[in-house]
């Protein structure tokens, strides 16, 4: 057959809890980081098949190779950089604390001693609650998705949870959740793509450029104020 005339497919790691970036409707994957791969893997002539997975399971996957990339909405950490490659940055995003609607007594870490924190497994949110744990005095439970952490909080098994701010604030407007952010942001990160360490140079290098290309062609501002109201 076509051999080298053939463009490639690679398997794409998402975690379809996650809107804006990442969701179903439809039965269609949408969102932010689907809408960003998609147009990159046109421009740059690759083809992509989507593996959606829980978000805890998406860098084991990609060191297991069953995976070749990853995009769910994931921040760049110095600790997964010893795992993976990240490409340029996306998106700023860090972690809001995220309490029921009416709840009027926590809106720092302070707050938060004898109180039970949600989290998602695998998540920058899930190593902020663990690291401090003990200097606040807290319970960490841990979800594998996030409409399952928020239920956690909305049902009042769970006091607070640990979110990303722009996922929160658009589930938030989205689905009337009946949760608010509390406080002051706690971190500030960005998003990346991510591939295996050492393994994708050229398909880091085409993300790059593609991530480039849409954001001089101006799609990438299209793409954003789809799923965001400024
Ligand atoms: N940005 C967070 C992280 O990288 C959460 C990502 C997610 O839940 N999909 O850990």
């Amino acid at each position: 057959s076509g051999g080298e005339s053939e463009s490639k497919t690679y398997k794409v790691g998402i975690d379809t809890t996650y809107p804006p970036f990442e969701f179903e409707e439809n039965g269609e994957y949408t969102g932010i980081d689907i809408d960003i791969i998609n147009a990159i893997a046109e421009s740059q002539g690759f083809k992509i098949e989507f593996n959606p997975m829980d978000f805890g399971g998406i860098i084991p996957a990609l060191q297991a190779g069953q995976l070749d990339v990853a995009i769910a909405g994931m921040s760049i950490t110095d600790e997964r950089k010893k795992v993976v490659d990240f490409s340029d940055p996306y998106f700023d995003a860090g972690l809001s604390l995220v309490v029921s609607k009416d709840n009027t007594d926590i809106t720092t870490l302070d707050d938060l001693k004898g109180k039970t924190v949600a989290v998602k497994s695998g998540t920058t949110g899930s190593k902020f609650a663990m690291d401090n744990e003990s200097k606040y005095g807290y319970t960490v439970a841990q979800f594998e998705d996030s409409p399952s952490m928020f239920q956690e909080v909305s049902n009042g098994n769970a006091d607070v949870l640990l979110e990303d701010y722009p996922v929160i604030a658009y589930a938030i407007a989205q689905s009337g959740l009946d949760l608010k952010t509390a406080g002051d942001r706690l971190t500030g990160d960005q998003y990346g793509i991510a591939v295996l360490k050492g393994e994708n140079a050229d398909l880091l290098e085409k993300i790059n450029t593609g991530l480039q290309e849409l954001r001089d062609s101006g799609e990438y501002d299209e793409i954003l104020s789809k799923y965001i109201a400024e």
